[in-house]
């Protein structure tokens, strides 16, 4: 997000530090790697508080890993795999950092097998607004009946924290302002907080032993086609997690043609792939295998063939780490190819041209109606775009590819329609990256929640933060 500017910047390197910054000054902005998509990490005159000195990896156990805010998951998960272990929820930026993951409660592609990372952290050490440490185990500290939290602070008075009541959507994932469940942890209430409640200094996250793991990639003559494999893909792996079959798929990846036909021609080649035709999805298939390599592949090619895919999926067994790398490559050219041509209208047609996109998630049965709502919205407005995300979650993400800076006013228009119309089917506008300081996110907020729930929210910040010091401006406006 253009127009940063802060007061100063620091780099503490330990929670003390942390907490003498934050008692002294009159505003702050904790950041992690700034990979924000909403412009939560850009400030507005705040003391910035960058973690990225608080990067020490801490005791690891067969099941925990204590970890720095500003540890990157991809040190992290090398740290891990020498032990033979592995933290699932790393975004597709694996250089985002530990506590800003925690703060955004980030998604990988393998949410619905493993969760975001909420379910990953077991314990938090925080510092509030007025500078004081506090450790906070899960477990320890739930809300009461009548939706408030008691938060005992060190040689000072428990504090009273309102927890929000809204209902949320029963989607696996959201990055949508507050956790609210009756009787919810006090963890939760930190986790996708945004900065806006304290500062993460530190956290305790589940680890697991490191699966083997291969991928696959495959080509769909539709977006029919790609709905019905990973439709299926999702049943044989709900079916190995049973004990019942061995293809335990974590994750499928989804790019449609438009998105496809962005990425340049050497992306494909590096890859080691032919460019598919012009109305072919792609889908990359991340599978888990303990032993049973053969048998999981087998099924695969089952399941393909059942749903009517025509040629072979190209592989990259365990164990070939530059395969799959290849693959993932392919993946990540998607996003950075449809950047470039946002920057080159930026640089060529109007300053003012920004990334228009949305980060839709529904319950994975409304998929397909979905995905064709996201085309008629664009197509009807007459926008180029391209659709691509994390399709075994039901979270894709439609990009407006801007020709001028009337295309980003009515792509605003379309994912906000995009917005109302999944949420009139159980799902979310603000499924992983967040809200921060982007107008339009903060306005979906609004149409999730309504004006009431943001009310809530904001009661839940009054309490923690009375004078609007932390991230202020983040997730909603502060009040006048
Ligand atoms: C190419 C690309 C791919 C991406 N893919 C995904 C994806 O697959 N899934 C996904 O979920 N996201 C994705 N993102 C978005 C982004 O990576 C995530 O939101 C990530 O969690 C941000 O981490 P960060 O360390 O960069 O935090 P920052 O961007 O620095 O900060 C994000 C927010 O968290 C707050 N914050 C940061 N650190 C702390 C702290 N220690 N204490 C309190 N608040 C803090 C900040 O104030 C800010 O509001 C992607 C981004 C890019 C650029």
């Amino acid at each position: 997000m253009p127009g940063g500017f802060a007061e100063g910047v620091a780099f503490p390197r330990d929670t003390a530090e942390v907490a003498a910054l934050v008692a002294s000054a009159r505003r702050v902005l904790p950041v992690g790697a700034q990979s924000s998509l909403t412009g939560g990490a850009t400030p507005r005159g705040d003391v910035v508080i960058s973690t990225r000195s608080l990067d020490q990896i801490g005791e690891i156990t067969a099941n925990s890993v204590r970890a720095g805010a500003g540890v990157p998951l991809a040190a992290l998960q090398r740290r891990l795999a020498a032990s033979g272990l592995y933290y699932p929820p790393v975004p597709t930026y694996d250089g985002a950092f530990v506590g800003g993951t925690i703060a955004t409660n980030a998604a990988g592609a393998a949410t619905f097998k493993y969760g975001s990372a909420r379910q990953w952290v077991e314990a938090l050490t925080l510092v509030l607004v007025d500078g004081s440490i506090v450790e906070l185990r899960r477990g320890a500290s739930s809300a009461a009946p009548d939706a408030h939290f008691v938060l005992p602070r060190q040689g000072r008075e428990p504090l009273r924290i309102p927890a929000p009541t809204y209902a949320m959507p029963d989607v696996p994932k959201l990055s949508a302002g507050y956790y609210a469940r009756a009787g919810m942890d006090l963890v939760d209430l930190f986790v996708g907080s945004e900065g806006t409640l304290a500062v993460i200094t530190a956290a305790t996250l589940r680890v697991i032993p490191r699966p083997g793991t291969c991928a696959a990639l495959l080509r769909c003559a539709s977006d029919r086609e790609a709905v019905a494999v990973t439709a299926a893909l999702r049943r044989e792996a709900a079916a190995s997690w049973r004990g019942e079959g061995p293809l335990d798929v974590a994750a499928v990846e989804y790019m449609d043609h438009h998105a496809l036909a962005a990425v340049p021609d050497e992306a494909f080649a590096r890859a080691g792939l032919p460019r598919p035709d012009r109305t072919s999805a792609m889908l990359l298939v991340q599978v888990e295998v303990p032993r049973e390599v053969d048998a999981a592949l087998e099924r695969l090619q089952g399941v393909l063939a059942a749903c009517g895919v025509d040629g072979d999926p190209h592989v990259a067994l365990p164990g070939d780490e530059s395969g799959a790398a290849r693959l993932f490559e392919l993946r990540e050219a998607v996003p950075a190819s449809v950047n470039a041509l946002v920057a080159a209208a930026k640089a060529h047609a109007h300053p003012d041209i920004e990334k228009t996109a949305g980060d839709l998630i529904v319950p994975f049965e409304r998929l397909e109606e979905a995905l064709a709502l996201y085309r008629e919205i664009f197509e009807r407005r007459g926008l180029r775009y391209a659709i691509w995300g994390h399709v075994s979650d039901g979270n894709l993400h439609p990009n407006v590819i801007p020709r001028s800076i009337d295309d980003v006013e009515r792509g605003r228009g379309a994912i906000l329609e995009m917005a109302r119309g999944v949420i009139a089917m159980g799902g979310a506008p603000l499924a992983e990256h967040g809200v921060g300081r982007s107008a339009l996110k903060q306005r979906l907020l609004r149409e999730l929640y309504g004006e009431r729930g943001i009310e809530e929210m904001r009661a839940s910040k009054r309490a923690l933060d009375p004078e609007w010091k932390l991230s202020a401006g983040v997730l909603f406006p502060e009040p006048l």
